[in-house]
């Protein structure tokens, strides 16, 4: 293996990591991720983030120290567009400026601009200007792209067979898709992936609804083209990305025979205040039950999980009355 290349294990790593880990692989590159998050790693991110970040933002700030001294590159894309239309979120456009302005003795970042086009010649053309950076010939990016390309194709079939990141990149035992039951409850559980599938952001929300029997349904089990019908519950789309999934998979879920719908949302998130909004507003039209549960650095699982369990009780009752 050649040099090594560090990538944060939050933010984008729940939807693209397969990718970046093959393409950087395929080009003999041994790629680092950073550990799972914990509280030294948030420890570190909140003390070198500006104050009024999410904490998402913080987070991965912490993922980056984690990571600071161990190898040759990072790897942090500036994350403008995936479809050619809707953007990330502002801090993600911001993020290797962030980094830059926060964090000394950093190694050299790779902060390649991924604004693609509806098709897919955009990503290749991205992966050429990575790899040309890093002294790749035509050839090798071409093939790490395809194999890449592959990865995440395999990655995605496999969120939409219900199998959850987790299970997948950190071989977690939990395995809510098995632990589905005829007749259990079935809420949806929706929010941004770095949110919902960090087992330390989310104070350990999926494993405490699986251990309830819940049955648990996320975005990221639906295929983008079903999600992409539901875009026109609006008039127009919203500005970000993830919130715009968020959003239609919440339109989606109130089509289906769920019992309720849990939001997960960050404090402070600009973003959020709209989305769940939202969220409150269609799901009360419909008549299905809906929780937000905010958290930030000083969420206590303790009060999360006694929120969550008063909502699960409440929605069984719900159902026994019908
Ligand atoms: S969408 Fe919200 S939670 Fe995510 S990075 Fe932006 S402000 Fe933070």
């Amino acid at each position: 293996m050649g040099k090594t290349i560090g990538l944060p294990s939050t933010l984008t790593y729940y939807s693209y990591f397969p990718f970046w880990n093959k393409f950087f692989s395929a080009l003999n590159y041994e790629v680092v991720a950073s550990p799972a998050s914990s509280k030294q790693i948030i420890d570190w991110g909140v003390k070198e983030t500006v104050n009024d970040a999410c904490i998402p933002i913080k987070l991965f700030h912490g993922h980056v120290i984690a990571l600071r001294d161990k190898v040759d590159y990072l790897f942090i894309p500036r994350m403008v567009s995936v479809d050619g239309k809707a953007t990330f979120c502002p801090k993600f456009l911001g993020l290797p400026d962030m980094v830059r302005a926060s964090i000394d003795g950093l190694p050299e970042i790779i902060d390649q601009r991924i604004e693609l086009k509806r098709n897919t010649h955009g990503l290749l053309a991205t992966c050429y200007k990575i790899g040309a950076a890093l002294k790749e010939n035509y050839i090798n990016i071409v093939n790490a792209y395809r194999k890449a390309y592959i990865a995440h194709f395999q990655y995605r079939s496999q969120l939409i067979n219900g199998v959850l990141p987790g299970e997948i990149l950190h071989d977690q035992t939990l395995n809510v898709r098995n632990s589905r039951t005829m007749g259990g409850i079935n809420l949806a559980v929706l929010g941004y992936p770095y949110e919902v599938y960090d087992p330390y952001i989310s104070v350990n929300l999926l494993q405490n609804l699986a251990a309830m029997k819940v049955n648990v349904w996320t975005a990221e089990m639906v295929p983008d083209a079903i999600l992409a019908k539901y875009r026109y519950k609006l008039s127009k789309d919203l500005f970000w990305h993830y919130s715009n999934k968020v959003l239609w998979a919440c339109y989606y879920y109130l089509k289906q025979p769920i019992d309720g719908i849990v939001h997960v949302s960050a404090f402070g998130c600009g973003p959020d205040s709209i989305v769940d909004k939202l969220m409150e507003l269609e799901t009360k039209a419909h008549n299905v039950p809906f929780i937000t549960l905010t958290i930030d650095e000083h969420t206590g699982e303790a009060g999360v999980l006694t929120r969550l369990e008063a909502f699960v009780d409440m929605v069984s009752y719900r159902r026994e009355r019908k």
